[in-house]
């Protein structure tokens, strides 16, 4: 992609609320078309013989160029910013007076206020963007009213009557540059806002799944678990759906982290997890119920259910881990089952699985209870 093509790139994402301009090219972007601006005024002063506006312009040209490109990337935002508003507003208003108010200079005053809104969003200190976009409104609306009230009084210093063909094309110019100024700075406000509001969007979907997950084992944690039992119970409870608790947990995991550190232990958890996702079906649901704790949500009867448990626990067995200290090591651990009774609580339940675990737990370990 070309440089021409990329700046098309990013001007259509940007118009589609798709990507942020960042501050620097926004203040760069906005110093360099207002440089080229003066730069016609500029011009047309001097073919008009309007010298005073025309040496103005030739400052300003070289002011607006130190500021979008020096300034710009030191990111003064607000110097920037407050120095736009004086100048349009000074240059606006002595253009008035200089060359009279059916030149339209004053139009750009049109174009400030929502500009004010758009550039003060861009401010680091977000209390602060109410306050500016509103100062720099009224300081926009009360240089407008003096000058309406002062301007039909004033005549022109320079006759520019002589040059007919520039006076009409720079009032139609200022006309068209004043509206295309405040439609654009309208529709990038527009779009900025909107390409926040689907930031956010996307970030509240991500801290929702965050906030279901276990970091670890990234199994559900025990809240989305008592949520999705709790539903899927609600949904069933008018037919004979079997349903299967099974509450495990890792034997004498105490002596893991003691002997090999916790981390060890922790990869165990994953171990265990990874395995737990092998082998549930995909409509099952399982979960890191806490510590070294699992439960498992089967959809079945208590053989199905036992099978399921004992291939977890075999498999569990089997596998081989590795301590930090370059040896091995085995895991296993104690399951619980219960046949989910509809007319107990939910929380009964478990304690149900619950109490199965523990009778493993005090008759040998590495076993599954139902
Ligand atoms: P039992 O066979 O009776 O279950 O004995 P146990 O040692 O597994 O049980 P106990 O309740 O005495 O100890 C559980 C241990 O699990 C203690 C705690 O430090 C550890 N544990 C809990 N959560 C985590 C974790 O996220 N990571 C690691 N590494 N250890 C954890
Ligand atoms: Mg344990
Ligand atoms: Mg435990």
């Amino acid at each position: 992609m070309n440089s021409l093509e990329h700046l098309i790139h990013v001007i259509r994402q940007v118009i589609a609320g798709r990507q942020l301009i960042d501050n620097s090219n926004k203040y760069r972007i906005m110093c360099l078309v207002t440089a080229f601006i003066h730069l016609i005024f500029c011009i047309s002063m001097g073919a008009m013989g309007a010298d005073i506006l025309c040496y103005y312009n030739i400052f300003i040209v070289y002011m607006y160029c130190v500021l979008g490109i020096f300034v710009s990337a030191k990111k003064k935002f607000r110097l920037i910013m407050i120095f736009f508003f004086v100048e349009v507003e000074f240059h606006s208003s002595l253009a008035t007076i200089l060359l009279g108010s059916q030149m339209g200079f004053m139009l750009y005053t049109v174009a400030l206020i929502p500009a004010a809104f758009y550039l003060a969003n861009s401010l680091t200190n977000r209390n602060k963007h109410a306050r500016y976009s509103l100062m720099l409104s009224v300081f926009v609306i009360v240089v407008y009213f003096t000058m309406s009230i002062l301007a039909p009084g004033i005549t022109p210093y320079y006759d520019i009557s002589a040059y007919p063909g520039i006076m009409t094309g720079l009032r139609y110019m200022n006309i068209m540059i004043a509206f295309i100024l405040e439609l654009a700075f309208s529709l990038l406000f527009a779009q900025e806002s909107r390409y926040m509001e689907q930031l956010l969007e996307n970030e509240n979907v991500k801290l929702g799944v965050e906030a279901s997950y276990d970091p670890l084992t990234r199994l559900h944690n025990r809240r989305s678990m008592t949520k999705y039992m709790t539903d899927e119970i609600e949904k069933n409870k008018d037919t004979d759906t079997d349903f299967c608790i099974v509450m495990l947990d890792i034997d004498d995991f105490k002596n893991i982290n003691d002997s090999y550190g916790h981390d060890v232990g922790d990869k165990v958890l994953v171990t265990l997890a990874n395995i737990i996702t092998e082998e549930v079906r995909s409509e099952d649901y399982s979960c890191r119920w806490g510590g070294e704790e699992f439960l498992l949500f089967i959809h079945g009867d208590k053989n199905q259910t036992y099978f399921v448990a004992d291939r977890i626990r075999r498999k569990l067995e089997d596998t081989v881990l590795k301590n930090k200290y370059d040896g091995t090591f085995r895991v296993t651990a104690t399951f619980g089952i219960t046949q989910y009774n509809k007319f107990a609580p939910l929380r009964t339940n478990i304690d149900d699985a619950d109490e199965k675990l523990y009778y493993g737990k005090n008759h040998g370990k590495n076993q599954v209870v139902s």
